[in-house]
């Protein structure tokens, strides 16, 4: 039967050898495991496995998950060093209490997003700096969430003026609706333009259960992996 840490190890060693296969240093790929709908125990216990950078999609779950991860941790004598990504869409009304747990966030996805988190991330009670990536729309209904890649370098030149976001990528969702090739060689060119507004901002957040092996062909950075470890979702 496959465990929590099978499950983890197998998708390790795979992560490992697409590294290889595309020619690509391992220590240059964040590997994110998504553990939305899944109880705080399975994300302690990828704790204890040595894992560190867990991703959410909802304020109202991934909150109360952080603050209990914080709990059981301080209950053993532990320190917490995890890291949490948001990676669904926010509503501006949620940024308030994102900002105080959150070390990313992947769905950068609309101006309206970006003048909350300015707004947030200005008051004097915000410390340090928050990571953003912004999320591509690379479908042609301009009514899904995301920055058409046309539009990026317009939007990534708003996002540099805010002095507290520290933008450091693209995140793309791939093959909602042509094959995850084509999307993830979208990703990959829109990463080239924004590296010409600031080289640093290189990294790329993309693939998932299903198609990570090939999203590291195109150069992702960071996997944001569910199922694959964590088993179903529980809806
Ligand atoms: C749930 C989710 C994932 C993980 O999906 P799996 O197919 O379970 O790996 C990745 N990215 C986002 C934005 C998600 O909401």
């Amino acid at each position: 039967m496959s465990t929590l840490a099978s499950r983890y190890g197998e998708v390790q060693d795979r992560i490992t050898a697409a590294c290889a296969a595309a020619n690509r240093s391992r220590e240059g790929v964040t590997l994110i495991v998504v553990t939305k709908f899944h109880p705080v125990e399975l994300v302690s216990e990828l704790y204890d496995l040595g894992h560190r950078d867990f991703g959410e999609n909802k304020d109202q779950e991934a909150g109360p998950k952080a603050k209990a991860l914080g709990q059981n941790l301080a209950s053993r004598g532990m320190e917490n060093d995890a890291r949490w990504h948001f990676v669904g869409q926010l509503q501006s009304n949620k940024v308030k209490t994102v900002v105080r747990y959150a070390h990313a966030i992947h769905s950068l996805d609309r101006e309206s997003l970006l003048q909350a988190l300015a707004k947030e991330t200005a008051k004097p009670e915000f410390e340090g700096s928050l990571d953003v990536f912004i999320e591509l729309n690379l479908t042609d209904d301009d009514g899904r969430g995301g920055i058409k890649p046309t539009a990026l370098r317009d939007f990534a030149e708003q996002v540099l003026e805010v002095p507290k976001l520290n933008l450091v990528g693209v995140m793309g969702v791939a093959g909602l609706h042509t094959e995850p090739e084509r999307d993830f060689a979208a990703i990959r060119d829109a990463s080239e333009q924004l590296k010409q507004l600031k080289p640093e901002a290189n990294l790329i957040s993309a693939g998932m259960s299903g198609d990570f092996e090939i999203a590291l062909q195109y150069g992702a950075t960071h996997l944001r992996i569910g199922t694959a470890i964590t088993g179903p979702r529980q809806y």
